[in-house]
């Protein structure tokens, strides 16, 4: 027997639909590319997304055409989320930091039929326009007056025009809710970038599982920053949990400098942000060096690379910010795991239960895992034994895009191409990508426990963690060190701390004290940079 519940249709234009409805009066800010503020609520939202919608059956943008956007965290880059996905059509978010050469690729690849764009990167679509011959039009979004009159761009439009030139009478349309509903490219750090394919069925269960409270936790009443910018697997979902609850968005643009990002928490009150790593250090050295406090901000999500528990500890005990440590990827929607304590963790001191909180965490409902040896026999869940992980569920791909790649399940489950321990509650910890472990002598060192160790030292500002070729034991590990400013420190002292800290086999062979680090178009270290800029380093 059927059950006998409504067959509604999980679409994401249900989303804006209920914000306006029922949190019609509740705020989205931003801080425009233009420079000054923004504010309008769900309701004056969904009213311009309509008009949207209606500029794009005038564009004759058809079920399943993929649209780009090249945009930072603002309120029409939401308009555009909702308003091509809402119609049928697929939204294709673009990183702008990748090269143009790899844009233009992905453009091309994904045959994107449109692509809209904030004024800051006309400069990429100046570079682009010519490689990508098949975008019907790109869409600067912006009023009138801040339009190129040079005519170097034949096919340019207007954003306010698109949406001065219709009005807000518009039925969402309902289609099968596993429709494709948005395309993100993974940022491709060995070969091509792969599309991840998401529906409108996988991004409502994610949606819903994420704002759980043992997930991002959003609700109404909060204020969200997304600081993970809506490029990059979507803000980790937040552009649709945020109003799936209700929560008021507050979007910081271009600008994601320490003081611009302070001032935007304390104008707007945020209570809740989400970020990786590095935007962190840049904000808690802006906080730190003037001496201020938080006024709102209660929570925060860290993850997309591992977060050291010294940053953590910064923002619990100086600041009072509690600090949930998350894992996932583009493949995942992004998100697999969040850390939060269980009640039984309630007794343990405040040392054991950082201990917990450092790992990467649980799965939330909708997700499993396991880990495998490279037989792909299952591993126990002690917590000490290490192999890769594997993830299934219905927000986690089961091909690439175009299929790209082949056939990339593994009996059903998804190689993440993470080295990972599970202990016995169930608590995920990362070691290393699978491709970062460093091999000496037939063991493996994970980077990350040493990349902790080496930033938990108060002259360290950044350190990256690589294998470097060693006669004798294949690959050693070699530490680069970025220091505070001002700060004095030797290579001998930094490797006398490591000593207590971990096994003394894992103890680097060597510390090269560098001015910054290479960083991806996602804001993680770039590795395999360093492993070329290093290979022929000689260890002592
Ligand atoms: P995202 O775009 O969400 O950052 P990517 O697909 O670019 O995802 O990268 C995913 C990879 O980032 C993971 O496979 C893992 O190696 C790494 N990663 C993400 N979160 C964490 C974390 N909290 N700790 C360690 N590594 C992480």
């Amino acid at each position: 027997v059927l059950g006998q519940m409504m067959n509604k249709p999980m679409l994401i234009s249900s989303i804006i639909e209920h914000a306006d409805r029922y949190f019609g009066k509740n705020e989205i800010v931003s801080r425009r590319v233009e420079g000054d503020m923004h504010r309008y609520n769900y309701t004056q939202c969904h009213q311009r997304t309509k008009k949207l919608a209606n500029a794009l059956k005038k564009l004759q943008v058809q079920l399943g055409d993929r649209i780009a956007t090249l945009a930072w965290n603002g309120y029409r880059h939401l308009e555009i989320y909702y308003a091509v996905s809402g119609s049928g059509a697929v939204l294709h978010t673009v990183n702008p930091r990748l090269h143009p050469e790899q844009i233009s690729y992905i453009v091309n690849h994904a045959e994107d039929q449109y692509l809209f764009f904030d004024i800051t990167f006309l400069p990429i679509i100046h570079a682009i326009a010519p490689l990508c011959p098949n975008v019907k039009a790109f869409v600067m979004m912006c009023d009138r007056d801040r339009m190129p009159t040079d005519g170097k761009i034949a096919n340019l439009l207007c954003y306010e025009d698109l949406i001065n030139d219709n009005n807000d009478d518009f039925v969402w349309p309902m289609f099968d809710e596993n429709s494709a509903s948005s395309l993100c490219y993974t940022s491709g750090t060995t070969g091509h970038p792969k599309g991840a394919l998401y529906s409108h069925r996988s991004t409502i269960l994610h949606s819903y599982a994420s704002a759980l409270p043992d997930g991002l936790n959003v609700s109404a009443r909060d204020s969200i920053l997304p600081v993970v910018p809506m490029f990059h697997v979507n803000a980790w979902g937040l552009p649709y949990s945020g109003p799936l609850t209700g929560a008021k968005l507050v979007f910081p643009g271009p600008h994601l400098d320490g003081k611009s990002l302070y001032e935007l928490f304390e104008q707007e009150q945020v209570t809740f942000s989400a970020g990786v790593p590095t935007v962190w250090l840049g904000l808690l050295t802006y906080v730190g060096q003037n001496d201020l406090k938080f006024s709102s901000f209660k929570r925060t999500v860290i993850g997309g690379s591992a977060c050291p528990p010294a940053m953590m500890k910064t923002l619990r005990h100086t600041y009072g910010v509690e600090v949930v440590h998350a894992w996932g990827m583009t493949e995942m929607s992004p998100l697999g795991t969040a850390c939060t304590l269980l009640s039984r963790h309630n007794d343990l001191s405040e040392e054991e239960k950082e201990v917990i909180l450092a790992k990467q965490g649980h799965v939330l409902y909708g997700v499993d895992m396991k880990i495998v040896d490279d037989a792909g026999k299952e591993l126990p869940w002690d917590g000490k034994t290490y192999g890769n992980l594997l993830v299934k569920g219905p927000w986690i791909i089961s091909s690439y895009f175009k299929g790209e790649g082949g056939n990339v399940l593994q009996d059903g489950w998804f190689p993440t191409g993470d080295v990972a321990t599970i202990d016995v509650d169930g608590y995920m910890q990362i070691t290393d990508r699978s491709k970062d472990v460093i091999k000496s002598g037939g063991e493996w060192i994970g980077t990350i426990d040493l990349e902790n160790v080496a930033v938990s030292h108060p002259a360290v500002l950044q350190a990256a963690c690589i294998g470097v070729f060693h006669p004798k034991w294949d690959e050693r590990p070699l530490l680069l060190v970025v220091k505070k400013p001002g700060a004095e420190l030797t290579k001998e002292t930094l490797l006398e701390f490591f000593e207590g800290r971990v096994a003394k086999w894992w103890t680097p062979d060597d510390v090269v004290f560098i001015d910054a680090l290479p960083m991806g178009a996602t804001g993680k270290i770039l590795k395999n940079k360093l492993r070329e800029q290093f290979k022929d380093h000689r260890l002592p």
